[in-house]
């Protein structure tokens, strides 16, 4: 999750005027004071537009939604008939103002003036439905875009305390705290991409052959592995590949020799996304979207970038597999929420039957307790049936080829007693 912080006017705009000082100049103070104390929270900032240079509407709105920005914070300083003051938020008509009244809410702490959160629509025909202020209009719905006017700088009693160092701190640090609560809030009851998978892959892998006998489950262990690299929850990843490619049977536009996984590029019957050399790779492409989704954090070191959609990705955007609706699914409304529930459901349906004993003991050898399976695997491979140590695959299903060669083995050993 990145913020962006523009600060209101510059260059050869000074905005508004107060005792002498232009807006501009005090708009720079507050957006790099409210900078350093998101960056203080472990908000990841965006400075690019904290400067006085001017930019038109066009460049500057196209600049918020190149920035890879999910918040930006536009600072402003008001200036009516020197009568009016207190601290104001200006949110998007589309939006609750959620963000807007977290912020008031915690500026009412200060004892500042407050005045209040509010939205204005367009009054123009042709911008009907849409918001009054451009930076809002012109970013939505890539970035949530609000003004902040810290108070009336033509206000004898808010520009004292609005040029006081004291009070710029304790107004920023208020702002900060708002939207951070809102960073939190957002993610309240939602499940996060990054962290430790719940289900085992034996959970997976007897989900997986109860619909599909025929795909290698040793697809679940490389989705264990890799998750592990990237610190992605590996069983709702595999849950996503199962759900893209209806569990493996790839019914869709995505072929099974792509090996995507999570049809990544794919959009329609012309397009059917993106293809990778190996399963290994196709999962770690997987991944990294996912990762790209999730975090702002680089690649982790020395692992290959598979995923060539990983650029396209605004970094951090969807830290929650909820938040994936309308960009890994479009329209994807409950895209998200499905994951979720089919992990839920194969939880429900396949049991971790090996609850929580990591095996590691000191001597495995010793301490492994022998598979029910591995008195016939022995006696079929003294009896020459059996050509190669089999005893680790004991539970992994067979290929109807393997079958077929180890019936006629049987079959000829027969031929040769009559
Ligand atoms: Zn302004």
């Amino acid at each position: 999750m990145r913020i962006i912080i523009d600060s209101g006017h510059g260059g050869k705009d000074p905005g508004a005027s107060g005792f002498g000082m232009k807006e501009k100049d005090l708009n720079l103070i507050f957006a790099n004071l409210l900078a350093t104390e998101l960056e203080k929270l472990n908000i990841d900032v965006d400075r690019s537009l904290i400067n006085d240079n001017y930019y038109s509407a066009k460049e500057l709105t196209d600049l918020i939604k190149s920035s890879g920005s999910s918040i930006c914070i536009s600072c402003h300083n008001n200036a009516f008939d020197g009568t009016a003051r207190g601290f104001e938020v200006i949110h998007s008509i589309h939006t609750n103002g959620t963000l807007a009244k977290l912020i008031i809410e915690e500026v009412k702490k200060t004892s500042f003036k407050v005045r209040r959160a509010f939205s204005r629509e367009s009054t123009l025909p042709s911008n009907a439905g849409e918001d009054y202020y451009y930076i809002i209009r012109l970013t939505y719905p890539d970035v949530e875009t609000i003004i902040v006017e810290f108070g009336f700088m033509d206000n004898a009693a808010d520009f004292k305390l609005l040029t006081d160092p004291a009070w710029q701190k304790k107004l920023t640090t208020a702002v900060a705290t708002g939207i951070s609560n809102y960073i939190t809030s957002n993610s309240i009851g939602k499940t996060s991409i990054l962290g430790d998978p719940v289900l085992t892959p034996d959970q997976l892998k007897s989900g997986l052959r109860a619909v599909n006998k025929s795909f290698d489950t040793g697809i679940v262990d490389l989705y264990y592995n890799i998750s592990k690299i990237y610190g992605v929850k590996a069983d709702l990843a595999f849950i996503q590949a199962i759900h893209e490619t209806n569990w493996l049977r790839f019914t869709g536009v995505v072929k099974p020799e792509q090996n995507n996984f999570s049809g990544l590029g794919a959009t329609g019957p012309n397009n059917p996304g993106l293809s990778f050399p190996t399963p290994e790779a196709g999962v770690e492409a997987h991944i990294q979207h996912l990762y790209a989704y999730a975090t702002t954090t680089p690649l982790p070191k020395g692992r290959i970038l598979y995923d060539t959609r990983f650029s396209l990705v605004r970094r951090g955007s969807a830290p929650n597999w909820e938040d994936l609706n309308g960009k890994w699914a479009v329209p994807g409304i409950g895209y998200g929420e499905k994951i979720i529930e089919m992990h839920k459901n194969i939880n429900e349906k396949y049991p971790n039957e090996t609850p929580s004993q990591p095996v590691t003991p000191e001597n495995p050898v010793e301490n492994q307790p022998t598979h029910w399976a591995k008195i016939c695997h022995d006696e079929l491979t003294a009896a020459g049936l059996l050509y190669s140590d089999h005893t680790s695959t004991l539970d992994e299903p067979a290929s109807k080829g393997i079958v077929f060669c180890l019936v006629n083995r049987i079959r000829k050993e027969l031929m040769k007693d009559e």
